[in-house]
């Protein structure tokens, strides 16, 4: 390997030793910037890779609140800048109970190359909390989110940073967060966040825009390999915000996702999550807090499968939208064995590194990662931040079209990165490189500091 790649990756890994998500993207993004690093010796006097795997800032606060019983409770809050090279930074909240600075950091790392993707003018950061929402009542979630942002609003603002959803926070949460907001500013600048409702300035189409977006992503894939969407049946995990806009958008163009997961195990459904009444229970199963996927089998009379995964099951395309690290190497040969061809990555980081080399030295298996076939959710919030600039309102066809897009656009760039520098069709390598090579042209021509 290139002596400066692996001298930044062996530094990571000793400075961070206990932060093993952030070790895994370094390890992964840099491993496949090979080529460019090769081609530009001078990344190494600007130090362009030091300063791009050290965050510009990271922030961690306390977040005290209290239950409806009258307890008070405290847990951390975190905000990670960490490149606003090309724009504000930009990426989600999560709120769960496992998330740590590592996690943090990781999401952020992805994030920096997943805006660049996009094209459009957004930095990368992430945030959260150790908070699980589970169960909570929504005078609690209010009370939370309020205290949350007390705590964050002096380091975030429409042209420094924007956040906006991710696990555990969806349109209720953000706009929450944006009244206390609103509130402690005295000002009107909703492009503070995205991801809000529609009255308070959210953008039409961003409920449903990572599904949406990734479905568009997976049209090009199969395009390429002279398929058709129509027919195909999908294996998705999870059940929130990214898998309900798959089910949508895949419904529409003929195809049906038949599986689906949550902390208790999965749902195979094999007349697929089609129709209406379906698609609409995954957002009201979401909001009832309970964070279980056998409601699903009970109210549909589907089968359901505790403490398991749905890798394995026979589909044509696999597309996980969990969480991280949810494809473990024994999963990936199971997927691999059941004759999938489409291993479409969409949550981020689900694939630990050695399932993901594994699945990518398979020759009847295309994978594409999900900083790419997520971006469209980001994108979209990027259009919210131009909406709520412009003061304008656009419409669902403005805003779908332009999504769609971007997500072309993303696609062709990742194919195009790939094989500019002679690795042929490698959708993983080209989004890395693609999205990398924006950021370090800014960082570049900005000087260094
Ligand atoms: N959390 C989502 C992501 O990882 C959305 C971020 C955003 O809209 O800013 O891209």
């Amino acid at each position: 390997m290139n002596a400066y790649l692996a001298r930044v990756i062996e530094n990571v890994k000793a400075k961070h030793a206990g932060e093993p998500e952030f070790i895994q993207t370094v390890e992964e993004v840099l491993t496949s910037l090979e080529p460019v690093v090769e081609k530009h010796p001078e990344y190494e006097k600007a130090c362009l890779l030091e300063r791009m795997v050290e965050p510009e800032r990271t922030i961690s606060f306390r977040v005290a609140w209290m239950s409806d019983d009258g307890a008070w409770h405290t847990n951390t809050g975190w905000r990670c800048q960490f490149n606003g090279a090309i724009g504000p930074y930009k990426g989600g909240l999560r709120f769960q109970k496992d998330v740590n600075l590592s996690i943090i950091k990781f999401l952020a790392f992805e994030q920096t190359f997943k805006n660049a993707l996009t094209g459009l003018p957004i930095g990368s950061g992430k945030g959260g909390s150790d908070f699980d929402p589970t169960g909570k009542s929504d005078a609690e979630i209010m009370r939370f989110c309020q205290s949350f942002m007390t705590a964050l609003h002096r380091f975030i603002g429409p042209d420094v940073d924007v956040p906006a959803g991710d696990m555990g926070v969806g349109t209720r949460e953000i706009s929450y967060l944006f009244g206390q907001y609103r509130r402690l500013r005295g000002a009107w600048e909703n492009g503070v966040l995205t991801g809000k409702d529609f009255a308070s300035g959210g953008s039409l189409v961003r409920p449903e825009a990572t599904g949406f977006g990734s479905v568009y992503y997976l049209e090009n894939v199969l395009k390429h390999e002279g398929e058709d969407i129509r027919g195909k049946t999908i294996a998705c995990a999870g059940f929130g915000n990214v898998t309900w806009g798959i089910c949508k958008k895949a419904t529409e163009l003929g195809a049906k996702v038949v599986t689906l997961s949550g902390p208790d195990g999965y749902v195979y459904d094999p007349d697929g999550v089609t129709t209406p009444e379906k698609i609409a229970y995954l957002v009201e199963m979401r909001n009832s807090g309970r964070n279980r996927v056998q409601d699903y089998a009970e109210k549909f009379g589907v089968e359901f499968f505790p403490g398991q995964k749905p890798w394995g099951v026979k589909v044509d395309v696999c597309m996980p939208s969990a969480m991280q690290n949810d494809v473990h190497l024994e999963h990936a040969k199971q997927i691999a064995e059941s004759g999938v061809k489409y291993y479409i990555e969409v949550a981020n980081m689900p694939t630990t590194n050695d399932a993901l080399k594994f699945l990518m030295e398979q020759p009847g298996v295309i994978v594409a990662p999900s900083k790419a076939v997520n971006a469209g959710g980001v994108a979209t919030s990027a259009l919210e931040m131009a909406q709520n600039s412009e003061r304008l309102i656009w419409t669902e066809e403005e805003v779908d079209k332009q999504l769609h897009r971007i997500m072309d656009n993303i696609y062709n760039m990742s194919v195009e990165a790939a094989e500019k520098y002679g690795l042929g069709y490698n959708l993983v390598a080209g989004a890395n490189i693609a999205g990398f090579q924006r950021v370090a042209d800014a960082m570049m021509a900005q000087g260094v500091f």
